[in-house]
């Protein structure tokens, strides 16, 4: 089966996490300082902080912006659960806005819709690796005096009118998951130019304990304080030892991407019914999803069918997202259902995620639109 997404790790990677594994930290280690910086710099931030996880990542930044029982945050339908649930875990309520149908990115119009006295944040998905439209939303964000937060879980890479992923929004969220751009087993990244906001997710990170332990045995000192409640969502050593290792290679592998996305572009130019998505003039796509919209109108046969097909050709595609607001625990917690995004809803019948990653050969490609080209033929 060709999967839609797939990791690669080299003999590189491999060494420098067993150097590590000989050395005397795990964990709370000189590599998690070096991970951030190294970063912090491919981005052009002044601060990256490393977790255990994207989820981690998301919910430490509704921890830093103080989000809590009461407060609102505009989420967008389309997106992993995590981008709503990190709400959720701090006690404050997502309210879902519609996405735009030609790119699935978060619908400025609709975000506007869904303010209210008590939104506290936006958070913008910048789906399947191309960056939202942040001009319209920080200046909405600015208006309203409330915080935009990236969900950049995609976008790794990824520019927006040459300013590029991760400076884009107060808080930029990352993740290191094996399918994701760069992988750490998991992990994730916040990063920032907001001193007192890293401080806080660093905090958060370790339990709301002020210190960590090498800076205590740096100091000869067995006293620390627990100042906030947090949790433990450190990242090893040995996992960023690496991510640093993966982030030298990003840059190729981006560039690789998009050659696949190129060619999959040119092919459905004769395959009618296969409908990639828009890629807007100003931006940098980094792909990590290659998704397109299936125009079923007088075929005798629905998405389903077509996935099912696809999957007993060895291709291994996927869908990407049963809209959030549509899960049983939105549903019965928040009392969201059918009709809240429509935009969103109707996508959801019609998208498929197509394999992309680094080492997909044009062999197995063209295997893969072929069998679009005849399922629907
Ligand atoms: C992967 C992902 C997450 C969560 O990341 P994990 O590292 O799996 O916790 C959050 N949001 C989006 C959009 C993602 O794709």
């Amino acid at each position: 089966m060709i999967p839609y997404g797939k990791q690669q790790i080299d003999s590189e990677d491999i060494q420098a996490v067993v150097e590590v594994l000989q050395s005397d930290w795990l964990t709370t280690g000189p590599k998690v300082d070096a991970f951030e910086k190294i970063f912090a710099d491919f981005v052009g931030v002044k601060y990256a902080v490393a977790v255990s996880s994207g989820t981690a990542a998301l919910h430490a930044a509704m921890f830093a912006l103080g989000i809590g029982p009461g407060c609102e945050v505009i989420v967008p339908a389309m997106t992993f659960a995590a981008t709503a649930n990190c709400v959720v875990l701090q006690g404050g309520t997502p309210v879902f806005a519609d996405v735009i149908p030609e790119t699935l990115l978060l619908d400025p119009v609709s975000v506007a819709s869904r303010l209210s006295s008590r939104t506290k944040a936006i958070i913008a998905v910048d789906y399947a690796g191309q960056a939202c439209d942040y001009d319209t939303l920080e200046d909405t964000a600015k208006r309203h005096d409330i915080t935009l937060v990236a969900d950049a879980c995609h976008s790794l890479g990824g520019r927006y009118k040459d300013k590029s992923v991760g400076t884009l929004a107060s808080l930029n969220a990352f993740s290191f998951h094996p399918v994701k751009h760069i992988t750490t087993g998991e992990g994730g990244m916040i990063t920032t130019d907001d001193q007192k906001l890293a401080e806080k997710m660093r905090l958060f990170r370790n339990h709301g304990i002020t210190t960590d332990h090498r800076q205590r045995d740096a100091q000869g000192s067995w006293f620390y304080e627990m100042v906030d409640l947090g949790y433990n969502y450190r990242i090893t050593d040995f996992q960023c030892a690496l991510g640093i290792s993966q982030l030298k290679k990003l840059q190729e592998w981006i560039e690789r991407r998009r050659e696949i996305a190129h060619r999959y572009g040119k092919a459905f130019h004769d395959i009618p019914r296969v409908k990639p998505l828009t890629v807007q003039n100003e931006s940098f796509h980094a792909y990590h999803l290659y998704v397109v919209r299936l125009d079923l109108d007088g075929k005798d046969m629905d998405r389903s069918a077509i996935f099912r097909k696809l999957r007993e050709a060895g291709v291994g595609v996927n869908v990407h997202y049963i809209p959030v607001h549509l899960h049983p625990f939105y549903q019965n917690r928040f009392h969201t259902g059918l009709g809240l995004c429509p935009e969103a809803e109707e996508a959801y019948q019609q998208i498929i995620s197509l394999p992309i990653y680094p080492t997909l050969t044009e062999k197995e490609q063209d295997h893969v639109i072929e069998c679009l080209r005849e399922i629907l033929s």
